[in-house]
């Protein structure tokens, strides 16, 4: 890559998307920049393009090998916590796809094939504008787009929450300009494409989450059809210790197909760094004491830990469900058990309980005051209630350690526990921001000696958590990098992106 490559290619670009959809200003650059990032510089793109349509995308891709320019797609570019729109290699061009944004619903079926560029709001409005009775699974930041969310995996809090496994087939470019469909879609006007996940030989769709082996322009997405019911309990436990027995007992439940959402058990400063900064309870630098802790939990009138459950369907099976949680939880010191319910025909309820888009969570980005920054880490242990503690206890003196505030949550999935941590900091706060990174280096190894990896991770750390995935001298890394080589000899498709480097770049990788 040198300046006047670029400038060739984006001349090119301009030729296929008009020059008004190439951006390659100051402010541009500044737009598709991780604001919330550490360090942005480091990820800084040298432009974007933005194509309508999958043949502007065939052709970009096909002047970007001419032209040896890396691309770094994007759905809306609102991955918040991981890097947002900017690319792991500084100076890509990120591939702006949010101007397509067609959206088709399968209502009978339950099914949408949505093109990158659909955010969690358009696909809302679509459903209310077009009274379809199908709800979404929305992010606790429904900013950003369905398709990147996914293909991210990223989560959702209702029984369709694990977005990656409702994917049902793709529409992808590949490196070279060749444009695939998969699963069913294979067969040209199939209509099992949003229906029948494998289709016939190898299947595909995971093939691209996370990955850096083709670009998404279209993903099919299963939608939970309206309940009659959704009932559930919020719950508050009172000391940290809880976590473990709240653990065990949640586990079966979810292993059983109970509960067939992913509960996220979390602690008290959820609360306030949405609804306050931390200037409103101490100016004290270093870790929250429990003084501060306990006001905090006074104010809001939670526990320690909270979680919500919610269960869907028909008011026969969400009542039983009811009774049968209930029953799991007697016996146990729960500090407060609040029965939540909602019937068709009552009013919105209104959060993502009930696949309603939200941004208010953000907010918690203030905590610190100053330029608001965070990035998530997020590694993934057995569902059980002793090593969740150990893993807690493990890492709340990391935070203690390294003076930061504790925020954190357990998400029980089927046959695992994410541990979700937000690391809020202040970017204008060089010494913070410096820390930050030490305190994420250090989380990362105390996981990695777990063997515990991360489910997902923002930019900076892309090398450092796919180098934590080692079996073998790392050959998952070695399959990976030669599928990259054999679909994207020049590497122009997101080079670095979890970890995988096309040869030609390889000496990049950190
Ligand atoms: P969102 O706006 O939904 O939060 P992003 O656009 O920020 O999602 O994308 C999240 C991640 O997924 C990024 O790392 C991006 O590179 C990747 N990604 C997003 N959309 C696509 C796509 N259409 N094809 C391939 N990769 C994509």
């Amino acid at each position: 890559m040198t300046p006047s490559n670029t400038k060739a290619a984006l001349t090119a670009f301009a030729a296929v998307v008009g020059a008004d959809a190439v951006f390659d200003g100051e402010e541009d650059r500044a737009a598709y920049s991780d604001h919330f990032a550490l360090d942005e510089t480091r990820h800084a793109p040298i432009a974007a393009v933005a194509p309508a349509s999958v043949e502007e995308v065939r052709a970009i891709v096909r002047l970007a090998n001419a032209h040896k320019v890396p691309l770094w797609p994007i759905s809306r570019g609102k991955n918040f916590g991981y890097g947002g729109a900017a690319p792991v290699l500084k100076g890509s061009v990120v591939l702006d796809l949010s101007r397509m944004k067609k959206i088709e619903v399968d209502v009978e079926n339950g099914t949408v094939l949505v093109e990158p560029g659909v955010g969690f709001y358009d696909l809302y409005d679509h459903l209310q504008a077009n009274k379809i009775s199908l709800w979404l699974s929305v992010p606790g930041n429904s900013w950003g787009s369905v398709a990147g969310n996914a293909l991210d995996r990223g989560v959702g809090y209702t029984s369709y929450g694990d977005h990656a496994a409702r994917i049902c087939g793709l529409e992808v470019v590949l490196a070279d300009g060749d444009i695939v469909r998969t699963g069913a879609g294979a067969m040209d006007g199939s209509p099992n494409w949003q229906l029948y996940k494998p289709g016939f030989g190898p299947s595909w769709d995971t093939m691209f989450c996370q990955s850096n082996f083709g670009i998404v322009t279209k993903l099919g997405l299963w939608l939970m059809p309206e309940p009659e019911s959704m009932l559930g309990f919020d719950f508050e436990f009172d000391k940290p210790e809880d976590l473990g027995w709240v653990i065990d007992t949640l586990a079966p439940l979810r292993r059983e197909g109970i509960i067939q959402q992913a509960p996220s058990i979390g602690n008290w400063l959820r609360a306030a760094a949405v609804m306050t900064t931390r200037d409103q309870w101490t100016d004290k630098p270093g870790a929250l004491d429990d003084s501060v802790v306990t006001a905090i939990r006074k104010k809001f009138d939670i526990g320690w830990w909270s979680v919500q459950t919610r269960f869907y369907g028909p008011l026969d099976l969400t009542e039983a469900t009811a009774r049968i949680v209930t029953r799991a939880f007697n016996g146990n010191p729960v500090l407060a058990m609040k029965p939540a319910r909602w019937v068709r025909g009552d009013k919105p309820e209104g959060s993502p309980m009930t696949g309603v888009p939200v941004t208010f969570p953000l907010a918690n980005a203030n905590w610190h005051g100053g330029r608001g920054g965070h990035i998530g880490y997020s590694p993934v242990l057995p569902p059980r209630g002793d090593l969740a503690m150990d893993q807690f206890k493990r890492t709340y003196a990391l935070y203690q350690q390294f003076g930061m505030d504790y925020h954190a949550s357990f998400a029980m999935g089927e046959r695992s526990l994410t541990n979700v941590n937000q690391i809020l900091f202040d970017k204008d706060d060089a010494d913070m921001v410096a820390r930050v990174d030490r305190f994420f280096r250090a989380l990362v190894a105390d996981a990695s000696a777990k063997r515990y990896g991360e489910y997902r991770t923002h930019i900076e750390y892309m090398d450092l958590v796919a180098g934590s995935y080692d079996y073998n001298d790392h050959a998952l890394r070695r399959l990976n990098e030669r599928v990259k080589d054999a679909l994207d000899p020049n590497g122009v498709i997101a080079p670095g992106k979890s970890g995988i480097w096309p040869a030609a770049l390889r000496e990049k990788r950190a």
